[in-house]
């Protein structure tokens, strides 16, 4: 039989998706990824990316980059495991440890990969993982990988945690899972909270603290810092694909925790490393969070500039405590639609709708970066005034 035979079912939900506004154009991108991009050979303003610090770009981990590549070359050549492990690999994980206060930090390729390690590493049949219901898909995808019983609570609802926590029979070990800043909403998991509960009964509990490395805390130093919940929280997963501006992921806490990862993380001992010149560049991202807050400061100070002046134009921004704007428009066609319009107009934000959000809650998610200017943001803030007046859905 043909591969097109057999693939005639695949066509049919791919047009089934284009029709319902749900399918991905992915937009190639011709130049570096910074607060302006060049697609199409035109420069348009970036309100995509998870570059929050603007560091993807930045000249030191640039430079930091190709140091590493002169000093190690490029690539790991092997899992850790088995080719060994450079020191420039060990001093990052200490380096990260000693930036978030914590015992141990272990990295992995991804944030995706540190999560599909870590959940399977600490439950399994016989455990319950109690998991917020608006948790990541990296984090739902180690869930199911751990074969333990999945107990999904209400999201950002602690009363019921509580609930499910009385309702669940627990014969083996259990774990409370959320992520730190719910990238759709830009909202905060009420980590004291999940903390006390967690303690209450003697379950793990696990932080993807994604969103929130390089962004909340004294100086980004993430989501845990943010509460004052040192050596409270057991696991902290965090990646250095957002605000490091690099890629990669981390898992930082408890060494006892750490120490086991690095025999049972099932990503760490059958996929290769990450290469030395991510590794370079993440170190120099450590160095510049370390010596000074104000990349930081401008994040926050752009973002809540951008959303000020949104929420007077009449846009509903949802719930967001972060520099995550989320713009509220409902149906997935409207959403594509406006994000066309934006970028005839010069501006570059994706329309978000299902799966990665609930159905009849399209949107378009605008990340501001420590890389805008105010200009830029008036530029921004101009675009959506003007399409948003010509779509109807500000007055
Ligand atoms: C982005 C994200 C990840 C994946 O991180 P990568 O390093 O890109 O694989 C994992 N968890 C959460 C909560 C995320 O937002």
């Amino acid at each position: 039989m043909a591969t097109e035979a057999k693939t005639h079912w695949i066509e049919e939900e791919l047009a089934a998706l284009r029709e319902q506004g749900l399918y991905t154009n992915i937009r190639v991108i011709e130049s570096p990824m910074d607060g302006w991009v060049t697609i199409d050979g035109r420069r348009v303003l970036n309100f995509c990316a998870n570059n929050y610090l603007g560091l993807a770009n930045h000249p030191r981990l640039r430079e930091a980059a190709k140091r590493a590549i002169d000093e190690y070359g490029v690539g790991p050549a092997a899992v850790r495991t088995i080719a060994g492990t450079t020191d420039l690999h060990t001093k990052l994980e200490q380096r990260l440890a000693e930036f978030k206060h914590v015992e141990a930090a272990i990295t992995f390729q991804s944030g995706f990969n540190a999560n599909l390690a870590t959940i399977p590493a600490l439950v399994g049949r016989g455990d319950v993982i109690f998991s917020d219901r608006l948790n990541h898909a990296s984090i739902i995808d180690g869930c199911r990988l751990s074969r333990a019983q999945i107990v999904a609570y209400e999201h950002n609802d602690p009363d019921d945690l509580r609930r499910k926590i009385a309702e669940t029979e627990i014969t083996g070990r259990a774990l409370i899972v959320t992520d730190g800043v719910f990238s759709m909403d830009g909202d905060i998991a009420p980590l004291p909270e999940l903390y006390e509960i967690a303690s209450e009964h003697g379950f793990l509990l696990m932080v993807d603290d994604a969103h929130g490395e390089g962004v909340l805390g004294e100086g980004g130093r993430g989501i845990v810092d943010h509460f004052d919940l040192h050596g409270k929280v057991d696991i902290e997963v965090g990646t250095m694909s957002k605000a490091f501006g690099v890629v990669g992921g981390v898992v930082a806490g408890n060494k006892t925790i750490i120490e086991w990862l690095r025999q049972r993380g099932r990503p760490f001992l059958f996929s290769s490393a990450m290469t030395l010149p991510d590794v370079g560049a993440c170190l120099a991202a450590i160095d510049l969070l370390e010596e000074s807050t104000e990349l930081v400061d401008r994040l926050w100070s752009n973002a809540a500039y951008f959303k000020e002046h949104m929420n007077g134009l009449g846009f509903d921004t949802g719930a967001t405590e972060t520099p995550i704007i989320p713009v509220m428009l409902g149906e997935a066609t409207l959403a594509q639609q406006f994000s066309k319009r934006l970028f005839e107009e010069g501006v570059f934000a994706m329309a978000i709708g299902y799966p990665t959000v609930p159905q009849g809650k399209a949107r378009i998610r605008v990340m501001n970066t420590a890389a805008h200017t105010q200009d830029d943001l008036d530029r921004g803030l101009e675009a959506f005034e003007k399409v948003g007046r010509e779509l109807g859905v500000i007055g």
